[in-house]
């Protein structure tokens, strides 16, 4: 079989790259060795604790797919309370730049449903069968699967996560700076209100994010060095330590999912294209989580490339390619230096004067409008 564009990894970012790439007329087909639950009533079935904070400008593309999940699934934000270790806070509020909401936040297992029943309406096939071998020449790439059957296509797009296949078959050297913090993520009911707002504390080292879920439900994500000290605990001793942790604000929280943790690294690929062959998502790079970006850096690069490739005769062109690369380079650094900056701002134990100079920093960009301003519309990919 020949097609345009083979994408490998169904998951957000590769869904989101079959769906744009499929509606301006490409041949697309997707290879994914785990394609996702889409049934509603199963996915009603609570809520998912991988969730991430979707800015206006990634909701905007999502709704122009006809995926983004109904009302009530998502929770807009519409006021961010951040805090430093030592009487440092700043507070975003969607009201001071005139818009209805900072950024969305939505479960990973609703908007992947949504791509994926796209992808069915759309008749995009999908092979679900494991990958062997990728070649690429000049005008076309070759993916061997295991029974053996070949597929050409003039692009590949690895999607496939942070551990990425087809990086490596690439021969593309990765830089990977381990943060040696685990995301502990969970969800709960609380007592009090959120009212939309969105809070983070920096403490010790660690970072805590509550993030609003529709009524009165949270779920966080708390980046630590010691997960097992959280993972080990019974649901009521883990929801006792978040309330304390995030100072009783929203009241006592009570269970409501199982809490799982992740490894936090920073990847840097020393490229994310190679002949015939692009990156996209986590296999492009991957970031802290405590500004909630790495998804919206992944559809970043899907809207990107959807962008530049639109009416070029040869979609796997290397100039085409490397337009891409050199596009996503200065926003994704931008990101990952910022995220990474901040986490070791305020892990930094060494210098006496550090939790003094990070705290202040924090109360003077409170104080300044304008540089705050350009922040959260910096964030929300305004
Ligand atoms: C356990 C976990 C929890 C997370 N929780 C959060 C969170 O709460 N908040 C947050 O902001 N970020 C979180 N992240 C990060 C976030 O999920 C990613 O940034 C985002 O999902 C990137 O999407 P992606 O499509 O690039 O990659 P992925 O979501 O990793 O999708 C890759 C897809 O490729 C498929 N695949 C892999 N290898 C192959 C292959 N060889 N052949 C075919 N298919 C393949 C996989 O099955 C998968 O579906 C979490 C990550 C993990 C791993």
């Amino acid at each position: 079989m020949t097609y345009d564009i083979l994408i490998i990894g169904g998951g957000l970012v590769g869904a989101a790259a079959a769906v744009a790439l499929k509606r301006q007329g490409r041949d697309v087909a997707l290879l994914e060795i785990r394609p996702p639950e889409t049934d509603a009533a199963l996915l009603e079935n609570g809520w998912d604790a991988r969730i991430y904070a979707v800015s206006p400008a990634n909701q905007s593309f999502l709704q122009s797919l006809e995926v983004w999940p109904s009302e009530s699934r998502i929770q807009p934000v519409a006021r961010m309370d951040v805090r430093g270790d030592n009487g440092g806070r700043i507070e975003f509020n969607a009201a001071d730049i005139h818009a209805p909401h900072l950024t969305c936040i939505a479960e990973n297992r609703w908007l992947l449903a949504g791509l994926w029943r796209q992808i069915r309406t759309l008749g995009i096939p999908v092979i679900t069968e494991t990958a062997e071998k990728l070649e690429t020449n000049i005008q076309t790439a070759s993916l061997t699967l295991k029974s053996g059957k070949t597929l050409q296509a003039k692009l590949i797009i690895g999607a496939d996560g942070a551990n990425s296949w087809v990086r490596g078959q690439a021969g593309i050297q990765v830089k990977e700076n381990p943060y040696h913090h685990h995301g502990v993520v969970a969800n709960f009911y609380t007592e009090k209100d959120h009212c939309g707002t969105a809070f983070q504390w920096f403490k010790n080292g660690e970072v805590l994010a509550y993030l609003p879920l529709p009524d009165k439900k949270i779920s966080i994500v708390w980046s630590t060095g010691e997960p097992e000290k959280l993972t080990s605990l019974g649901p009521e001793d883990l929801a006792a330590a978040v309330t304390r942790q995030g100072e009783n604000i929203l009241g006592k929280l009570s269970p409501l999912s199982p809490a799982f943790a992740f490894n936090l690294i920073l990847r840097r690929p020393e490229s994310t294209v190679a002949q015939r062959i692009l990156l996209m998502g986590d296999a492009a790079h991957t970031i802290h989580p405590l500004a909630g970006q790495g998804v919206n850096l992944g559809f970043g690069d899907v809207i990107e490339f959807a962008e530049i490739s639109r009416n070029a005769p040869d979609i796997g062109a290397y100039q085409l390619l490397k337009q891409y690369a050199r596009n996503r380079l200065e926003p994704v650094r931008t990101m990952q230096l910022g995220c990474d900056g901040l986490f070791h701002l305020f892990g930094g134990k060494n210098l006496p004067a550090l939790p003094w100079l990070r705290n202040t920093g924090l109360n003077l960009v409170n104080a300044a409008p304008a540089v705050k301003n350009r922040l959260i519309k910096h964030a929300m990919g305004l």
